[in-house]
């Protein structure tokens, strides 16, 4: 529920940016958290720090027009909105994929305000991408495209400004496009202008692995304050990309038994455990479909027409898309036995299934705390590039795994602080945002 101090704002959120309704779902599920945070910090009211935080910065849409193998002009739009540098320079992925719009894009720019902020980090949120969709695009096409949306969108970005990096539809091959084209306009070899790099030319070891480790080592610290490790559980992963794909293979490293995983067409259910070399095989190399894992495994099998929710599990992992998890798979899930669920993707979870979990008893780890390791470690990129060094794997994945412990210590202590305890979603909330208000009321308007 909305506390009466804060739903003006949210009307106003509605009314300004009409339609955006993915937008409107993530701001009103940080709004609904901050009614105790006025009451204890007039300061922040006084300086319109709720209303200033919803209004982004600067918002840049632009035309991206490029050719394709046929020789044929094709147009589509590129967005980055620079939500908060009150913390640090904007940061934040870019997303290419057919759903992307300006509501979208701003979602997930705020989410990453916050989210940036809990990581301890000095970051600011923002975030990007385009309508257009990569699927079934030629190498060639993909670069061309990437050069035409750099051509624009090189003047708005800069190491100490704005530093974009991947996300759905977005790797390491279009950064490397991405990241040649502003480095051939500005004539600067500026490493820390874009993460996500390859690790020879300025990337950090563990960027690729970060956000699916990152899940499970937030999913593991849930799981230990309740005394539990996740030694044999069971753990459904959706999705089969870079978050979940590294999802699977840290879950399994650590002893969890993960015997799910999907793709847009298609659930794979493996009930002998996930065979992982496979299915990178299938997705990495040969950028393929769930659907050819099953043909060459025996134990697997598709789940027809279902989603992945309905098997039974004791962690759920969401790593796929935006509201992939309804108030029915919740339902679902809380009568199989779930007990902790980790959103490794933005804002998986619509908001009926947050609320049954929480009714429910289920442990709810939102994704600003535990898909923040991609981002932490885009910083520790900046880190080293802004040092010209470069860490090990292993010192660098030891950094992840103590700035995942730390948020999630930082939300479990704030929730309880805050009279709520246990609810990592309202103490992600609050504790992110106090980071960035604090921030902003000393900087001044
Ligand atoms: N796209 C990722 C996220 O949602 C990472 C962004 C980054 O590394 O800047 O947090």
């Amino acid at each position: 529920m909305l506390d009466e101090k804060v739903e003006p704002f949210y009307d106003e959120v509605i009314r300004r940016n009409a339609g955006e309704v993915e937008f409107h779902q993530a701001v009103r599920e940080v709004l609904e958290s901050l009614g105790p945070v006025l009451a204890k910090h007039p300061e922040f009211a006084d300086a319109k720090i709720i209303e200033r935080v919803c209004e982004p910065e600067r918002q840049i849409i632009f035309r991206v027009p490029w050719q394709d193998d046929a020789g044929e002009v094709q147009i589509n739009r590129g967005f980055r909105v620079e939500f908060n540098s009150a913390l640090g320079p904007y940061k934040g992925g870019l997303r290419f994929h057919p759903s992307v719009y300006l509501g979208i894009v701003k979602f997930l720019g705020f989410e990453q305000i916050f989210k940036n902020a809990l990581t301890g980090m000095p970051i600011g949120g923002g975030k990007g991408g385009s309508d257009f969709d990569p699927k079934g695009r030629s190498d060639d096409e993909v670069m061309r495209f990437c050069q035409s949306f750099m051509t624009e969108l090189y003047r708005h970005i800069g190491e100490y400004t704005d530093v974009p990096a991947g996300d759905i539809g977005v790797g390491q091959r279009e950064i490397g496009y991405l990241f040649g084209q502003y480095k051939r306009i500005t004539n600067r070899y500026e490493s820390g202008v874009l993460t996500g790099k390859g690790t020879a030319w300025g990337g950090a070891l563990v960027r690729t692995e970060a956000t699916g480790y990152g899940t499970v080592f937030f999913a593991n610290e849930m799981l230990k304050v309740r005394g539990e490790s996740l030694d044999d559980k069971t753990c459904l992963v959706s999705g089969s990309g870079n978050v979940a794909l590294h999802a699977i293979e840290k879950a399994q490293q650590l002893g969890g038994r993960v015997v799910a995983c999907s793709d847009s067409d298609a659930v794979l259910h493996d009930p002998d455990g996930i065979d992982l070399d496979l299915l990178r095989q299938v997705k990495e190399v040969e950028r393929g479909r769930v659907r050819d894992y099953v043909e060459r495994r025996s134990s697997a099998r598709l789940l027809p027409g279902g989603t992945i929710w309905e098997l039974a599990a004791d962690v759920a992992l969401p790593c796929a898309t935006q509201n992939e998890l309804t108030g029915k798979d919740a339902a679902s899930l809380i009568v199989n036995g779930c007990t902790i669920v980790a959103e490794g993707a933005n804002m998986p979870c619509t908001p009926e299934a947050v609320r049954a979990f929480t009714e429910a008893g289920v442990a709810f780890g939102p994704g600003k705390a535990a898909n923040a390791g991609g981002v932490a470690t885009s910083a520790l990129e900046m880190q080293q590039n802004a040092s010209r060094d470069s860490w090990t794997f292993s010192y660098t994945e030891e950094r992840l795994a103590t700035i995942m412990a730390d948020i999630h210590q930082t939300v479990y202590a704030t929730a309880e602080e805050y009279g709520q305890p246990g609810n990592y979603a309202a103490g992600a909330n609050i504790a992110g945002f106090l980071r960035v208000a604090g921030a902003m009321v000393a900087l001044g308007l």
